[in-house]
């Protein structure tokens, strides 16, 4: 493989034991895997920086401080160790309805403390590459304003393709992504969506796709290490 492909690891709620990554990189030094736990795990997770491994957080405030109970700032999470954060991911907007004009917050206020926001787009339902592109690219409008777009990178996650074990076609893949970069001007776009050990060289082998959003095959360290290895 001749690019650096990214793996960005999304635990969701779940609380993987740091030992389970630890004992599945060894020795290693890999420098192109960030591990997103929960935020109560983020700095547990600190031991593996000595093996390259970078940390993120899965969401964070988009105020940067105050009374807001329950919310975790940008600067917390730096401290924590953090230097990515996903933002407006699919499960977010369904269940906490989280808004455009909030995930467009939340990408400032990382910015603000240093992290780099993953910004998450994708369409809800499955029909064709024009559907897709508008409907990322109508996100992308509001999501990317007033943003230095060189800072952020954006997921394509499309809806129907997260946990269903459904994977779009790589020319699908190929169009949304190459639109995305051509329209916004973002130069790091990963792909998002049941990406594992079924079709990780396929994707990876994408000119456009700079990386992959992982959630479920996530909680597999052996797994994870066994396919960036594959694809060094
Ligand atoms: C996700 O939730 O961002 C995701 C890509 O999940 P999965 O890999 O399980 O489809």
């Amino acid at each position: 493989m001749n690019k650096r492909f990214l793996f960005v690891c999304n635990f969701k709620m779940n609380s993987l034991d740091v030992m389970e990554y630890v004992n599945a990189i060894k020795d290693d030094h890999i420098d192109n895997l960030v591990l997103c736990p929960n935020f109560c795990d983020i700095k547990d997770y600190a031991i593996l920086k000595r093996n390259g491994i970078m940390l993120g957080a899965q969401n964070v405030s988009e105020f940067s401080g105050g009374a807001y109970t329950g919310e975790v700032s940008a600067s917390m999470l730096k401290e924590s160790g953090a230097d990515f954060c996903i933002i407006g991911h699919s499960e977010r907007k369904k269940y906490m309805f989280e808004t455009l004009s909030q995930t467009n917050q939340k990408a400032k206020r990382l910015l603000e403390a240093g992290i780099t926001p993953i910004i998450c787009v994708g369409e809800d339902t499955e029909k064709g590459d024009d559907f897709a592109v508008r409907y990322v690219l109508l996100e992308l409008n509001e999501v990317l304003k007033d943003i230095a777009i060189s800072k952020v990178i954006v997921a394509y996650e499309p809806i129907w393709a997260i946990g269903t074990g459904k994977v779009p076609s790589n020319s699908h893949i190929q169009n949304v992504i190459s639109a995305i970069k051509k329209y916004t001007g973002v130069e790091v776009c990963l792909y998002g969506g049941s990406f594992g050990e079924n079709n990780y060289k396929e994707i990876s082998s994408l000119a456009c796709v700079d990386g992959a959003l992982i959630g479920g095959a996530s909680l597999k360290p052996n797994l994870i290490v066994k396919i960036q290895k594959d694809l060094r």
